[in-house]
């Protein structure tokens, strides 16, 4: 399978930042050279949102880093997709695996989110990935499949869905998966597209790599076939690395 499709890369910011540190983050931003034909968004912390929105190129989209399964209304302390389209996000992520592990997402809840945020017109990063035990029990594309299938399952169309996957044991750790790791999952997670939803689903849909990329590691990385660009945590809190790794595409 050879295609070309464009290099998506997105900063999920996590639960970090201050009014201060994401304005001077804005700003390296602002003034870096990014490679025109990337696909980039960040994804602030909900509250900062606004902020980064108002300030930020507008060359660079914002995702949110999590969305409520359906309609606003009486769910204290959850955000509609309504209200982040209000203020400017064009994308959720969703799946990600501190949602999974940390606070106890399953993944029908997930396929939940994202069917309703593609109903609403905002893309989906949706996360997978396998934690340590399950590779090293042989069960990582059993882990991954489960976890595609189910959003598979629900979601209305492809159109606005970009794949990240991000092997638990990689993200935050240091230990960036090798870049035939990668690889060998993002072939069989565009295989099962091919397989399970359709040819062309499989050749038009980004699968991106997440899990201590950093400045040092992404070009090697982007070499891969079928890795379409990355998902970036902590490097991404450091503008010039973030552009770097922007930059990497092949
Ligand atoms: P990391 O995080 O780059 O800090 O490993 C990646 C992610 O969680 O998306």
């Amino acid at each position: 399978l050879t295609f070309l499709l464009q290099f998506f890369v997105g900063g999920n910011w996590k639960c970090n930042g201050t009014k201060d540190s994401i304005s001077k983050l804005v700003t390296d931003l602002n003034s870096s050279t990014l490679e025109a034909d990337v696909d980039v968004v960040v994804s602030p912390p909900f509250v900062y949102i606004d902020q980064v929105k108002n300030s930020l190129t507008d060359k660079i989209d914002i995702a949110a880093q999590n969305s409520w399964i359906g309609k606003g209304g009486a769910f204290t302390g959850e955000i509609s997709i309504e209200q982040l389209k209000d203020i400017g996000c064009k994308w959720v992520i969703l799946g990600h695996s501190e949602r999974r592990h940390v606070i106890g997402e399953d993944d029908q809840f997930i396929g939940k989110k994202a069917a309703y945020a593609l109903s609403q017109d905002v893309g989906v990063i949706a996360c997978i990935g396998e934690l340590l035990e399950e590779r090293e029990g042989g069960k990582t594309f059993d882990v991954c499949f489960r976890q595609l299938k189910a959003y598979a399952d629900v979601v209305p169309s492809w159109d606005k869905i970009v794949i990240a996957y991000e092997p638990v044991w990689a993200i935050g750790t240091g230990k960036v998966a090798s870049p035939q790791q990668a690889q060998e999952v993002h072939q069989a997670v565009r295989d099962w597209l091919k397989t399970n939803v359709s040819a062309d689903v499989a050749s038009k849909t980004r699968i991106i790599y997440g899990g201590s990329v950093n400045g040092g590691n992404c070009a090697e990385l982007a070499k891969e076939e079928d890795i379409d660009g990355f998902l970036v945590g902590g490097a991404s809190l450091k503008g010039p690395e973030f552009a770097t790794i922007i930059n990497s595409v092949t």
